[in-house]
């Protein structure tokens, strides 16, 4: 299972489509028009089964974060592997791999124009407009307008702001989504991505003839560390509640609205699938792992952004925040990736179960 990790985009693409393709799995590979660190041409790659019946489709998706693909990716892979020693699942597979793969290419969370992919999903309607009222007075101390240096009290000015205004309060004014602070973190865009704008024309044709939707959207970075959370950011009808419940136990995840480690996030993938009436029943949810405290991921956070808006690009000290931040979202310790990996499976295979009816 550890092998199925990859130190790079290029190498996790290459061993996606052959992994897929040993499966005889359809692909695709829908080029962003923009090339990675060795002049490589980034693609979001799609991979799919023929398998019948198709009215019942897996979805899996990988790097909607860019740098948190290296999971993602692993969880892919891992499956793949692990099918083609085995046998796959008698379901229709669809795989999106590296959905945003600027960020997974460039260790980026946001994409090419530092949108934040899983804030730019918004429905008819709504308008890419607005900040959470508190964004203004954060956006110093989150997006400094100047080269890091080597003494940033980030910590210390973060333990003050938390000690005056509480985590969660600070956690939605920061991670909700803002369209006002074009360079600022957790940006939504101006209009929709080049993800988004994939996503709007082919998925339709991925789903065709689909009846019922399972789809896991794999992240890192938030939660206890290994532990996973899915996070839903629609109104589960009662029966997607009685299948989350069944299927993965009553504790397994956290509605939008509720307590807990999610927030009510504008412009998410999840919500945006699900009110596309693509299916009668499309089940999603983020798979959400934790890797580090949360003071360590907005330092981090905060850190690349802003060597990445203001640093010098080629200097050694952009390479360690950058590898930093790739450790902050993909942990190389062994006991966690296990862990990650295992989990993903397993959580997988009971997917499989719930779609197929086998549920013991
Ligand atoms: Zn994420």
């Amino acid at each position: 299972m550890l092998t199925a990790f990859s130190p790079d985009y290029a190498t996790a693409r290459r061993r996606f489509r052959e992994a897929a393709d040993r499966l005889g799995w359809s692909l695709e590979a829908h080029s962003i028009g923009s090339t990675g660190p060795e002049g490589e041409e980034l693609t979001i790659d799609i991979g799919y089964s023929a398998a019948e019946p198709p009215d019942k489709i897996l979805v899996i998706s990988s790097g909607v974060h860019g740098v948190e693909g290296f999971f993602g990716s692993a969880v892919q892979i891992a499956l793949l592997e692990l099918w083609a020693s085995t046998s796959p699942p008698p379901i229709r597979c669809v795989f999106l791999h590296a959905l945003n793969p600027f960020g997974f290419a460039w260790l980026r969370r946001c994409d090419e124009n530092n949108v934040d992919p899983n804030r730019n999903f918004l429905l008819p309607g709504e308008s890419y407009q607005g900040a959470p009222l508190q964004y203004a007075s954060l956006d110093k101390l989150l997006n400094p307008r100047c080269p890091p240096s080597r003494w940033e009290p980030f910590r210390l000015k973060a333990f003050w702001k938390i000690a005056r205004t509480g985590v969660s309060p600070l956690r939605h004014a920061i991670a909700t989504g803002q369209y006002e602070y074009p360079q600022g973190l957790f940006y939504g865009g101006a209009g929709p991505t080049a993800m988004q704008n994939l996503l709007e024309t082919n998925l339709d044709r991925w789903l065709a003839s689909s009846q019922q939707v399972v789809h896991l959207d794999f992240h890192t970075g938030l939660g206890r560390q290994a532990a996973c959370k899915f996070l839903i950011d629609y109104q589960l009808s009662d029966r997607q509640r009685a299948w989350l419940v069944e299927w993965f136990g009553a504790d397994a995840f956290e509605n939008c609205n509720s307590e807990g480690v999610a927030y009510n996030a504008r412009g998410g993938l999840g919500r945006w699938c699900v009110s596309r009436n693509l299916a009668p029943d499309y089940l999603f949810a983020c798979a959400e792992f934790g890797t580090y405290g949360q003071i360590s991921m907005l330092s981090g956070l905060r850190s690349e952004n802003q060597s990445h808006h203001w640093g010098n690009p080629s200097s050694a000290s952009t390479a360690r925040t950058k590898q930093k931040f790739k450790e902050l979202f993909c942990p190389a310790a062994e006991s966690w990736r296990l862990s990650v990996i295992n989990t993903s499976v397993d959580l997988v295979a009971r997917a499989v179960c719930g779609l197929t009816g086998n549920i013991s």
